[in-house]
C-alpha cells in the first residue's frame, strides 16, 4: 500500500499557517510501515485540488487529505473529490445528526449551509470527529475498491485524535505488513551527532531508524516491518543491539511506545527506589518541581520545594552559610551542594536537588559566563555537584537546567 499526503488550503501555501498536519500524518504513517513517498500542499482552489488529487491517485492507493470540510465557501475538497469519483453528495443523517447535536451543544444557531458539513458520498466510510462539528471520512474512489481518499479536518486539535483513533487502525488493517517499534530516549546528545554515529544504520529503510529532536533531547524510534511479528522483531533485534552498543551512556529509556518523558522517568525511577525528593532551586525558581508535580502519581514521591532565588533565602530557607556564598560565589559547586543538603535535611526527604546559576541575559562575566549552572545532588550518602555549561537564552537555560536535574535524578535513583 502507498499512501500520499493532501494538505488543502490558502493559508498554508502563503506561509501563514505552518503545515504541521503533513508532519503528523508522516509521522503516523511512517510508524505504521505504510510507504509513503510524496506530499503536496494546494490552495482552496478547485481545479488545482482537483488535479492534485488526480495525480496523487495515479501514484498511491491512499491519498490523505488535511482541510476544507468546513461549511464555507472555500471548502472544498469534499465536493472536488466527489466529482472525481464520480458520485454526488448526499445528506448523511448519522453526520447530520452529529452537526445538530454540535450547534445545540454550543447554543449556536445552524444555517442551511451548516448541513454541508454533512454531505457525503453514499459510500463513504464516516469518521467521527469528538472535537469538532465536520465528521472525516473513508472515501472509496472506483467500483473495485483499490483507491481511497481520507478526508481529514483542518484543525490539528481535531485531525490528531481522528488519525490516531480511526484512521491509523484501518491503515493497518489493509497494511501487508506487521510492525513492531522501539522508542529509545536520550539526553545529552545532539541529533546531528545521533546521526553521525547511527547514520550507516538509518539508511536501511526496513528497519527503519528516526530521531525526532526537542529541547536536549532526542526520541530515536526503530521501527520495523514484515509479514509477521516474528519476522519483524528479528528484523529489529541486532540494530537495537547496535544502537544500545553505540549510543548506550545517553539512553534514559527504552520501551515499546511513545511515552517516557524525563520527568515521568524521574518519578518512576524514584518510586521504584521508594524515596522521596524535594527541591532547592534558584534560577528555576520552582520549574524542576511543577515538571515533577505535572506527572500523576507524583504524590508518593514529591515531597516539596523551595524557591531560593536570592542568596539571603538560600540561608535563610536552606541554611546555606552567608559565609560560603559571600567566599564561593553564589553560582558555585559548593553553595549548590550546601542547598541541596540543607533542603535534604530540613525537609527530610532520600534526595534532594538544588539548581543555582546565571541566565541572563545580564550577569554574567569571563570566568562565570551567562549558561554557568551548577546541581547539587544529596542522598544518604553524601552530595556532590554537577557543573554545566549551557547555552542559549533565559528561557532555554531555564528548561535546561530542569532537564539535566531530572537526568541527573534518574541516574541518582537508578543507580548504586
Ligand atoms: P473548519 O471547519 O474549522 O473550517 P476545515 O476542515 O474546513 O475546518 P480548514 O478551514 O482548511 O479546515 O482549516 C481550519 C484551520 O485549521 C486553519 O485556519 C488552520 O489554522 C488549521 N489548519 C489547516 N490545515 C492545517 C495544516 N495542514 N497544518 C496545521 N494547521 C492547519
Ligand atoms: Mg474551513
Amino acid at each position: 500500500m502507498i499512501a500520499e499526503i493532501l494538505c488543502v488550503g490558502t493559508e498554508l501555501l502563503m506561509g501563514q499557517v505552518l503545515n504541521t498536519n503533513a508532519r503528523y500524518l508522516a509521522r503516523g504513517l511512517s510508524a505504521l510501515g505504510i510507504t509513503h513517498q510524496r506530499q503536496s500542499v494546494v490552495g482552496d482552489n478547485p481545479e488545482r485540488l482537483r488535479e492534485a488529487l488526480q495525480e496523487a491517485l495515479r501514484r498511491a492507493d491512499v491519498v490523505i487529505t488535511s482541510g476544507g470540510l468546513g461549511p464555507t465557501v472555500d471548502d472544498i475538497t469534499k465536493r472536488v473529490t466527489a466529482e472525481l469519483a464520480g458520485q454526488e453528495l448526499v445528506l448523511r443523517p448519522e453526520a447530520e445528526a452529529h452537526v445538530r447535536e454540535c450547534f445545540a451543544r454550543f447554543g449556536r444557531e445552524m444555517t442551511p449551509n451548516n448541513l454541508s458539513q454533512a454531505m457525503f458520498t453514499a459510500d463513504s466510510v464516516l469518521l467521527p470527529n469528538p472535537k469538532g462539528t465536520a465528521p472525516g471520512a473513508i472515501v472509496p474512489m472506483d467500483p473495485e475498491g483499490a483507491k481511497f481518499v481520507i478526508h481529514l479536518p483542518g484543525p490539528p486539535r481535531e485531525l490528531e485524535p481522528m488519525f490516531a483513533a480511526s484512521v491509523a487502525p484501518w491503515l493497518a488493517a489493509r497494511s501487508e505488513n506487521a510492525l513492531r517499534s522501539r522508542y529509545f530516549r536520550l539526553f545529552g546528545i545532539g541529533e546531528s551527532d545521533v546521526d553521525d554515529r547511527l547514520g550507516d544504520l538509518e539508511r536501511g529503510g526496513n528497519p527503519s531508524l528516526s530521531p525526532y529532536c526537542s529541547l536536549g533531547e532526542v526520541l530515536l524510534r526503530l521501527t520495523a516491518a514484515a509479514p509477521t511479528e516474528a519476522e519483524a522483531l528479528a528484523l529489529m533485534d541486532p540494530i537495537a543491539q547496535e544502537v544500545r552498543r553505540r549510543l548506550g551512556e545517553f539512553i534514559y529509556d527504552e520501551r515499546d511506545d511513545e511515552g517516557g518523558s524525563l520527568e515521568e522517568c524521574a518519578i518512576r525511577a524514584l518510586r521504584a527506589r521508594g524515596w522521596t525528593v524535594a527541591t532547592c532551586e534558584s534560577l528555576t525558581g520552582g520549574m524542576i518541581a511543577d515538571t515533577l508535580v505535572g506527572v500523576p502519581g507524583a504524590s508518593e514521591v514529591v515531597k516539596g520545594g523551595l524557591v531560593t532565588y536570592m542568596s539571603v533565602a538560600k540561608t535563610m530557607l536552606a541554611g546555606v552559610p552567608a559565609e560560603l556564598i559571600e567566599r564561593c560565589n553564589v553560582v558555585s559547586a559548593e553553595v549548590a551542594m550546601a542547598m541541596a543538603q540543607g533542603t535534604r535535611q530540613r525537609l527530610e526527604v532520600d534526595i534532594a536537588v538544588s539548581a543555582t546559576g546565571l541566565a541572563g541575559p545580564g550577569g554574567g562575566t569571563p570566568e562565570r559566563p551567562v549558561g554557568t549552572v551548577f546541581l547539587g545532588i544529596a542522598t544518604a550518602k553524601g552530595v556532590r555537584a554537577i557543573p554545566l555549561h549551557l547555552t542559549g537564552d533565559r528561557p532555554r537555560i531555564r528548561q535546561l537546567t530542569v532537564k539535566h536535574a531530572l537526568r541527573a535524578l534518574i541516574r541518582e535513583a537508578a543507580g548504586a
